[in-house]
């Protein structure tokens, strides 16, 4: 099997699968209060610490690292639970605030935004053409809310796009959105970046930032999102979902602490290995790079920012075939790539991340994402190579 579908979900590391096990045996719930309780709760304070770690946040400080179950509903919470933190005077056209968003967004950040849009918030998307998000049609949204008396309530600007790669300067983006409106809330869906990218909250001036653990070999079922202590001093972001009060009342239901053991465990290796591990996968790009050129002759190109690119995601157009048909006779050979992002394959809707890139319709339809970990080796790419050219040969209108 040639796994190069990292962006979609990865294969559980040895720890994770260590730790799964672990914790099963740990089975207390951590909000009880007998023997069996406190030793999850400790256990549950250990794991967020390890998590802490890895995204730079110092052991005391008022900031807050909650558990939820994915990057879907970490996202959710920042931005739906900013939406409902204040009571809002709509300006004089009925407008409650402006949302702002980068265009091509997951749609864990794009639907939430939408909804917003429908309830009465202005909903503006930042141009991302060619992977770059555009900062001066940020200052024109800015300064049109500034003077419609419609104040920026929540900007969500993701660290890397998971179709192309594209690395956004979210520290600009957010500087730019402070300048203007001081209180808004700035979110950063990390969830590409996450242990592929060096970087903190701070150093993205995010005051919100949702991880995942399944993007960085753990299981399903456990993700992060970050608060800053201000964002908590400031009260800008409200439970959406009351419950029980766990995770400081953000999240209510009762931690699932065997996927959380998994993700610490899993976080915790590739912090430690991080360095290693990014080294490995920017020359597995070059690699790749290198063995698609060979292909430049049948019209195969990739979809290439302008500014920074992840060297683990590719975004590869091969001409003439359609990337359903061409990923399905990679996936006969035991190559696995996705057509876009995963979540957007089932659905037949054009990409918005490529549309909002810039990519005209038959490049879209053409486009597959190869994805790589550190896990990967040469023969994975040698694979997708033969499988693309016996792809080429068999599809490929003429
Ligand atoms: N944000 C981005 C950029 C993603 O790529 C994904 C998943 O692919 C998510 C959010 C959602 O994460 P999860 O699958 O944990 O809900």
């Amino acid at each position: 099997m040639h796994y190069l579908d990292n962006s979609a979900t990865t294969q559980p590391c040895e720890a994770a699968v260590r730790a799964v096990t672990e914790a099963l045996a740990n089975w207390g719930n951590p909000s009880s209060v007998h023997h069996l309780g406190k030793t999850a709760a400790d256990a549950l304070a250990a794991y967020r610490r390890t998590v802490a770690k890895t995204l730079g946040l110092p052991r005391f400080s008022p900031d807050k690292l909650l558990f939820t179950s994915c990057g879907t509903e970490s996202n959710n919470i920042a931005m739906l639970g900013c939406a409902a933190a204040k009571k809002r005077t709509p300006n004089a056209d009925g407008i409650l605030g402006t949302i702002i968003i980068s265009a091509g967004e997951h749609p864990s950040i794009d639907n939430p935004a939408k909804r917003l849009a429908d309830s009465g918030y202005a909903l503006v998307r930042v141009p991302t053409t060619g992977g770059v998000l555009d900062l001066d049609a940020l200052k024109t949204a800015l300064e049109t809310a500034k003077s419609n008396a419609a104040p920026v309530v929540f900007a969500g600007f993701m660290l890397v796009n998971n179709e192309t790669g594209a690395v956004y300067d979210v520290k600009a983006a957010s500087s730019l959105v402070k300048r203007y409106f001081p209180d808004a809330v700035v979110h950063c869906d990390a969830v590409q970046g996450y242990l592929k990218l060096r970087f903190t909250p701070t150093t993205l001036g995010a005051d919100t930032l949702s991880v995942s653990a399944h993007k960085i070999h753990a299981p399903r079922g456990a993700a992060a999102l970050y608060i800053s202590g201000e964002v908590i001093k400031r009260k800008n972001i409200v439970p959406v979902m009351p419950g029980g009060g766990q995770e400081d009342g953000f999240r209510s239901g009762t931690e699932n602490l065997v996927s959380i053991a998994a993700f610490a465990a899993a976080a915790e290796s590739g912090y430690t290995d991080g360095e290693q591990n990014r080294k490995t996968v920017a020359e597995l790009r070059a690699y790749l790079n290198e063995r698609l050129a060979e292909l430049a002759e049948y019209g195969v190109t990739q979809n290439i920012p302008k500014g920074r690119q992840l060297a683990g995601i590719a975004s590869i157009v091969v001409p003439g075939v359609r990337s359903e048909t061409m990923l399905n006779h990679l996936s006969a050979r035991e190559v696995y790539v996705s057509a876009g992002s995963a979540c957007s394959a089932h659905s037949k809707k054009k990409s918005d991340a490529l549309t909002a890139f810039g990519a005209e319709d038959d490049r879209i339809d053409s486009t597959l994402r190869v994805s790589l970990s550190h896990t990967n080796t040469k023969d994975d790419i040698d694979a997708l190579i033969d499988g693309l050219r016996s792809g080429i040969a068999d599809l490929q209108k003429k």
